[in-house]
Parts: C-alpha cells; sequence; structure tokens
C-alpha cells in the first residue's frame, strides 16, 4: 500500500519528486560512498518522497541490500553490540564507527522500504539494545552518539560528544523501535531515574526546554517525543508546566500583526506565519515541524483549536516552497535543501494527521511498526 500523500494543490509535487530523487539518484554508485552522512541523505530523500505519497519500497526495493551493507554487529551472544555507520566510507576494520544516530536512520529507512524481514528475523535486536545502553551516562542521564573502545572488548560512552537531548532522543527512539513500549521495558537498558533527571534538568522557567536554561523548539520536541515514547513518565511535571509549554510553543509563532514588533532587529513581517526556534529569531521552515510536533503531543488541538496551522501553512507554501528547482528553504530567501524539504514536507503531512512526528515516520509505517513488528 503507497503512503497517503499530502493533499493540497498549492504544492508542486511532481518538481519536489524531482528534488528528492535526485538526492537519491546516485544511490548505488561509487562516488555516493564517499559521502560521510549518506544515511542521513538516504532517510531525508525517502521520508520526502513517502510525505508526497511515493511507493517507495517499490521504487527502492533495491536499495534495501544496500542499506543492510552499513548494519554491523560486534562481537558475538550475550557480549555483542550492533549498530549501522553513517556511510560506507566508514567501514573500518579497526575503528568502532557506529553511532546512535546512523542506526535510527538505518532503521527509519529500513521501515520505510519495509524491510520486515531485518526486523523480525535478520537484526540483533539485543545487541542493537546493548549498543544503545553502553552509550547511556548513567551519572549524567544522558547519551553519547559513539563508544570509545577502552580495551579488548571494553567500550565507553565516548567522552567528545556533546550530552544533550538529541542524542537522548535518539536512543529512546531506537530502544521503542526494538519493541520498548514502557518504562519497565527501558529500564532494562537505562536508567530512567537519571534519564528524567536530566530531561527535567533541561527544562526552562518557560516551559520549552533547552542548553543552558535558553528554550529551543528543537530539544523541546526531543524533551517531548521522549515522554510520549516512554508514555509513562509524564508525571515528572506538574500539568501547569505542559500548560506553560503549549503558551510557549505558541508563541513562536511570528505574526505580522505585532505592532510591538516592527522596527526589531529579529523582526521580518514576511515570516508571518511561520515558527523561530527561539525567543527574537527569525522563522525558519523546520520550526514548523518542531513547534507542530511538540504541540501535537501536547494535544494542543483539543485545549486551543488549531488554527495556527492555518498560518503555518500558508508560511510554508507561499514562503519556503521553490516551485522552479523543487523542494523548500529554509524561509524566503535562501535557496531550497533536503533537510528543510524533509521537515517541511514532514509537518504538513503532520497537519494532515499523516506522520507520526515521535517516531519520525509516516503514519502508516509507524502504525506497522508499533502493532506488527515487534512484540514487547
Ligand atoms: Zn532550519
Amino acid at each position: 500500500m503507497a503512503p497517503t500523500p499530502i493533499l493540497d494543490e498549492r504544492l508542486t509535487i511532481q518538481k519536489h519528486r524531482k528534488f528528492l530523487q535526485r538526492h537519491l539518484a546516485i544511490l548505488p554508485s561509487k562516488h555516493q560512498e564517499h559521502e560521510a552522512n549518506k544515511l542521513a541523505i538516504v532517510t531525508y530523500a525517502l521520508i520526502g518522497l513517502s510525505c508526497i505519497g511515493d511507493p517507495i519500497s517499490e521504487e527502492y526495493a533495491a536499495s534495501k541490500k544496500w542499506l543492510r551493507r552499513h548494519y554491523r554487529v560486534i562481537g558475538q551472544g550475550d557480549s555483542s553490540i550492533a549498530g549501522f555507520f553513517p556511510s560506507l566510507y566508514m567501514d573500518l576494520d579497526n575503528a568502532l564507527t557506529i553511532s546512535l544516530t546512523s542506526t535510527l536512520f538505518g532503521l527509519i529507512s529500513l521501515l520505510c522500504l519495509k524491510d520486515h524481514k531485518f526486523f523480525n528475523s535478520d537484526v540483533d535486536r539485543e545487541g542493537i539494545c546493548r549498543f544503545v545502553s553502553k552509550c547511556h551516562k548513567p551519572e549524567a542521564g544522558g547519551f553519547s552518539a559513539s563508544l570509545d573502545i577502552i580495551a579488548e572488548d571494553g567500550f565507553q560512552p565516548s567522552k567528545t560528544d556533546p550530552d544533550d537531548l538529541r542524542h537522548t532522543y535518539v536512543a529512546i527512539a531506537i530502544l521503542y523501535l526494538m519493541g520498548c513500549r514502557k518504562s519497565s521495558h527501558f529500564s532494562q537498558y537505562v536508567c530512567l531515574e537519571s534519564l528524567s533527571s536530566h530531561v527535567k534538568e533541561k527544562a526552562c522557567i518557560s516551559g520549552g526546554f533547552g542548553q543552558y536554561g535558553e528554550p529551543h523548539a528543537g530539544y523541546t520536541s526531543c524533551a517531548l517525543s521522549i515522554l510520549e515514547l516512554i508514555s509513562d513518565r509524564w508525571d515528572i511535571f506538574p500539568d501547569s508546566f505542559y500548560d506553560r509549554t503549549i503558551e510557549w510553543l505558541l508563541q513562536r509563532q511570528v505574526s505580522d500583526k505585532c505592532p510591538e514588533m516592527s522596527g526589531h532587529e529579529h523582526f521580518d513581517p514576511e515570516d508571518d506565519g511561520g515558527f523561530q526556534g527561539r525567543e527574537n529569531k527569525f522563522a525558519d521552515s523546520c520550526y514548523g515541524f518542531w513547534c507542530v510536533n511538540s504541540l501535537n503531543i501536547l494535544k494542543t488541538s483539543q485545549k486551543v483549536g488549531n488554527e495556527y496551522q492555518n498560518g503555518l501553512s500558508e508560511y510554508l507554501i507561499n514562503k519556503t516552497q521553490n516551485s522552479l528547482l523543487g523542494g523548500f528553504s529554509k524561509n524566503d530567501n535562501e535557496d531550497p535543501d533536503l533537510y528543510h524539504t524533509c521537515l517541511t514536507l514532514a509537518a504538513l503531512s503532520l497537519m494532515s494527521g499523516e506522520f507520526d512526528g515521535s517516531l519520525f515516520l509516516p503514519r502508516k509505517v509507524a502504525d506497522t511498526a508499533k502493532s506488527q513488528l515487534i512484540a514487547p
């Protein structure tokens, strides 16, 4: 069954298709193996094509094999660890190149291509969970994205990786895709007490989440997605905190009807309807996704309606869509790029109820992953 496309006649679908396909066109060739972040590129392109309704699991069926070449099991039996490395260029014998981020991209891409055999029988599920577990820093509560080798068969979380909510989100999403659904499952691999403290530390007074007390829409989406996936830890904050989060998120939408903003150095009336990632910043199409995902998780539509979505759709389609080249840009000035194209299509799909933002998967793919593939 093909994915459900976004239905909006203002979208130049054919141009977006060509734009996204260009990023996949060289999939099996030699050159792309030197691209350091190939798995990320492939994932963004596949998600974008799914959002416009392309039957990618048929069109790119042959790529499953290529994607699987990025998967590696290290060690054996009860001590194995498993994951994906970011590019075939990083397939090195003497270095541990698997990372949490690449592992999530690899799993998402294989799910989009319906490689159910990988999930049902071929993956070393415990090995992947052990990898996540080894990246966990139980004292700090967060995760590194990769491991350092400290002795033969000995690993420790990489000291150079920043300890922020992005890695924590990626770790929890991987465990979810490996079958964890509630605290008792996740706690087999990570210390949920320290993880909860780590999430609480990133909460800001305003209701957003961020580093060093500055709330940021991307980190806020990560924090709420973590709580959504763990499912039974919402009580780490009182309800009043989540009300503030909704308010903070809605305030990130730029309006040209705000007289006190005119003349402000970070105010552009062309941003009307778009979302900013931080206070006093210009709108950026990708924050439409992070904010709508957060607002959806908090079931904001049931509380204050979804009026804000009309303005956002207008902004994304009228200001950031490139009808000539295809793709979407960050704002009304820049050239289109793959990341903002994927995130914008995902935001539009999220607003039509066809995208699962906490797993970053098209709704139908996420539903299959939740119900059929993996029994907790
Ligand atoms: Zn952006």
